[in-house]
């Protein structure tokens, strides 16, 4: 059976062991999701969302007792798609992202650069692979994304990213010196079996701080995906990091009695009709990527403006 969204991320933790340079802080108050209340939410997303996705801010291996929702996640039949920094990708946490109730792993390399500048990112990517070689072994099924998020053009990484990228090419005896990689139509190079890395460029996250930019556009939350924060809050995107648009919270109503909320159908209606009625969708710059989409769906229905 279909599932209604693609994928929920849920911040079981919204504290990071690193403070990247375009990752913006979180403003809210700094805490982790007990692993009871996910294993209720776990219990609600299974039959609604492909997968859970165990990251909107934080670091989620940074987690004290992040070993219980892998577990609850297989215990609910959950695939897992888990995005973390790398650095404690060790020890049993090493051993929990190999679980098979987990689909993928993105490893964001960027990361290092963010908060290392120009050190030696050998001792970084050896971890790295160290991952890549036991999955390749063990789970041979496993998406591993290596995402390095630095670029429009690859010749234009900066040198930490750049030696990222020759590691990577010793590692799998790969030469990537001639690569052209049009992130508007692929993303992804294949390096082994199904690990692959991941290009795209550095986006500017929501605010209503920004100024608003059009009233008219499309996205795909709260029709592919939606945001449960630390604190039970559901928000429509994995962008909304201040839970400006506050859908309902966890503890104190069902999650699909919040996802059908009026406010949330309404945001739903307006991008399937090519408007933005929030005013943080009106001043979100992200949105610019679904442009072409948009203008169908304006054409569509000429009566907004
Ligand atoms: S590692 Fe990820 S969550 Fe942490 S600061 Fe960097 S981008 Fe943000
Ligand atoms: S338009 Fe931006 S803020 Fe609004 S739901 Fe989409 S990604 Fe989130």
């Amino acid at each position: 059976m279909p599932k209604t969204y693609r994928r929920a991320n849920v911040e079981i933790s919204n504290i990071c062991n690193l403070k990247c340079s375009f990752c913006p802080e979180v403003e809210r108050e700094k805490q982790v999701m007990r692993p009871e209340t996910f294993d209720q939410l776990a219990a609600q997303l299974a039959p609604l969302v492909d997968e859970v996705c165990l990251h909107l801010m934080g670091e989620p291996l940074n987690h004290p007792r992040f070993s219980e929702f892998i577990a609850a996640c297989a215990r609910h039949q959950l695939p897992v798609n888990l995005t973390t920094n790398g650095l404690l990708l060790q020890g049993p946490r090493k051993e929990w992202a190999l679980h098979p109730i987990v689909r993928q792993v993105n490893i964001s390399v960027h990361s290092f650069e963010a908060n290392f500048g120009l050190r030696d990112v050998g001792p970084y990517m050896e971890r790295v692979f160290q991952f890549t070689r036991e999955a390749l072994a063990q789970r041979p099924d496993l998406y591993i994304n290596l995402r390095l998020w630095d670029l429009t053009d690859p010749s234009s990484l900066n040198a930490t990213n750049a030696a990222i990228r020759q590691h990577i090419e010793e590692e799998f005896h790969l030469d990537l010196s001639q690569l052209k990689v049009d992130i508007r139509r692929r993303k992804n190079l294949p390096l082994q079996g199904r690990i692959y890395l991941h290009f795209d460029s550095r986006f500017t996250w929501p605010s209503p701080s920004l100024p608003p930019l059009s009233r008219t556009g499309f996205c795909h939350g709260l029709s592919n995906h939606f945001g449960v924060h630390a604190d039970g809050t559901v928000v429509p995107c994995c962008l909304d990091k201040e839970a400006v648009i506050n859908l309902g919270n966890i503890a104190r109503q069902s999650l699909t009695e919040i996802l059908q909320s009026p406010r949330a159908e309404s945001i739903r209606q307006g991008f399937a009709r090519g408007e933005r009625r929030e005013d943080l969708c009106q001043r979100c710059p992200f949105i610019e990527r679904f442009a072409s989409k948009a203008r169908k769906l304006a054409a569509r229905h000429p009566d907004f403006s």
